[in-house]
């Protein structure tokens, strides 16, 4: 690892140089089942809230990741990438190498009352995951939280983990005194899918369970239904058992997005279909021939079908946590096996 000699050739880069110092690393690995194979880098940050890039095409502009790597392991995730400014390895590495802020609550409470800081929406879950299994050891979040809330300051948290629910007292009494958002990531519900692409994650109807949980204690829960996997997780029945599913349990929204594969991830992504669907890199190649998006037709019929869906089963933020009534599937809508998509639209990839 290079953490002294991190070479300035990205803003990334730049941006980890000021974070991190070599005399800061502590490493540990832990002997337990749900630890096994991960090791942990704990640091201490010289900062803690980020500036998003001006380029960027997130609708936040600060962020707060009191991790970097992710045990989650999606094998898409787009984060890969951001290991190999600190010289980790983006692949295995990515899962099992993870940098921990040991001091973001302390940190975050001394930014947030500063005279500088204006009180901005600070966004959480934007780069990995602060809700992985790490924070079940290192309880990093309720700090954090908690400071939010003192300084009654606008977050939002996006996150595939069940073990947000710990916390759940101190987002009640954060959402009483400012904005508090929070979005749970289910792409699809195929449990078959879910075990091989996002193997380090809690299932898909766990984390939908989530959504229900907070909408029962009054705190509206959206559903980020990303990534939409082209050829595996797209076709009209499944897209439907998907957005049936968010709707069921209450989510006040639901936004699609289609998988994106910037590098970092794309290499890691092919290998994975290379070995479980080999059938499908040419397609693939082709899909993505233009780059890390998927085309803008494909992106647009995926919105189209999923608002219509959303349309049709209620969701909306009226309905926050309220029980719906969801007709029974027909026998067509249950496929769970990954459904090649109509041959109209493969003429056109
Ligand atoms: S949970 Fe999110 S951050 Fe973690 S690996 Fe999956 S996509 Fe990446």
């Amino acid at each position: 690892m290079r953490w002294e000699n991190l070479a300035l050739e990205s803003e990334h880069s730049r941006a980890d140089a000021a974070l991190f110092g070599a005399d800061a690393v502590t490493t540990r690995t832990f002997d337990t089942p749900e630890f096994r194979g991960i090791t942990f880098h704990e640091i201490r940050a010289r900062s803690i809230i980020n500036r998003v890039p001006g380029a960027s095409r997130m609708p936040f502009e600060w962020t707060v990741n009191p991790y970097r790597g992710c045990s989650h392991a999606c094998v898409y995730c787009f984060a890969r990438k951001t290991h190999s400014y600190l010289d980790l390895d983006t692949g295995l590495g990515f899962d099992s190498q993870i940098v921990v802020k040991v001091n973001a609550p302390e940190l975050l409470r001394r930014q947030l009352g500063s005279r500088r800081w204006l009180g901005e929406h600070i966004a959480m879950g934007t780069n990995v995951d602060c809700y992985q299994r790490a924070e079940g050891r290192y309880r990093l979040m309720p700090g954090i939280i908690g400071a939010l809330r003192d300084h009654a300051n606008p977050f939002s948290i996006l996150t595939k983990g069940t073990l947000i629910l710990r916390d759940l007292e101190l987002l009640k009494q954060a959402a009483a005194v400012t904005d508090v958002g929070i979005s749970v990531s289910v792409g699809f519900t195929d449990a078959e899918l879910w075990r091989t692409v996002e193997p380090g994650t809690p299932a898909p109807e766990r984390r939908l369970e989530v959504v229900r949980t907070l909408g029962e204690h009054g705190i509206g829960c959206g559903v980020l239904m990303a990534p939409v996997i082209p050829f595996l997780s797209d076709s009209p029945a499944q897209l439907r058992a998907t957005v049936r599913a968010i709707a069921a349990a209450g989510a006040t929204s639901v936004t699609p997005l289609v998988l994106h594969l910037r590098p970092g991830a794309r290499e890691w992504f092919m290998a994975w279909l290379e070995r479980h669907h080999s059938y499908l890199v040419r397609r693939y190649e082709r899909l993505y021939a233009d780059g890390a998006y998927a085309p803008k037709w494909y992106q647009r019929r995926i919105t189209r079908q999923v608002h219509e869906l959303a349309e049709e089963y209620g969701i909306g933020p009226t309905r926050a946590g309220m029980p719906r009534r969801i007709r029974e599937p027909e026998a067509a809508e249950q496929l769970t096996e990954p459904q090649m998509t109509e041959p109209v639209q493969l003429s056109l990839i």
